[in-house]
């Protein structure tokens, strides 16, 4: 069964961060540089809460608001649900489909060690599922 270990060692990325007092325009620009969709917010080392695209465009964009004059702090969500490296993806993707959304912040010893999404558990469960096929057809084909 694969856990959120071997998500984050497929990964090159760690966990991008912002802080409260940082403003939207900033954050979203770090979003589209990186090729991310969430930022997890932080203090000192302490995750304070989360803010992704979806923020932006309902209460940003949707309500006018200038991204240059908002600051994180006034549209991320908090608290955040996070998960540990020993975590099964089944959980995570049962925890993102019960909340309804996409990243979950990994925290090991109230750390911050990674971030994964919807996407990467989704590529991961599909390896898995390749790998398996491959080896009972080995199996099946007597040559395991
Ligand atoms: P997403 O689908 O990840 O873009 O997020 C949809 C909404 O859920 C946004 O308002 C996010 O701030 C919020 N959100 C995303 N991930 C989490 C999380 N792990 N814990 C709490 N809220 C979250």
């Amino acid at each position: 069964m694969g856990t959120v270990k071997r998500i984050l060692a497929r990964k090159a990325d760690v966990a991008l961060t912002t802080t409260e007092g940082a403003m939207v325009f900033d954050a979203i620009r770090v979003m589209a540089e990186r090729g991310v969709g969430a930022l997890v917010v932080t203090e000192g080392d302490l995750v304070v809460g989360i803010i992704t695209e979806r923020d932006y465009l309902r209460k940003v964009a949707l309500e006018g608001r200038s991204s240059k004059e908002t600051a994180v702090g006034a549209i991320m969500s908090s608290p955040v649900v996070t998960v540990g490296q020993g975590d099964t993806i089944d959980h995570c993707m049962e925890l993102m489909t019960r909340h309804r959304f996409r990243h979950l912040p990994v925290v090991e010893d109230d750390q911050l060690v990674g971030v994964i999404s919807i996407g990467d558990c989704v590529k991961q469960l599909l390896k898995e599922h390749k790998d398996e096929i491959s080896h009972l057809a080995e199996y099946i084909g007597g040559r395991a």
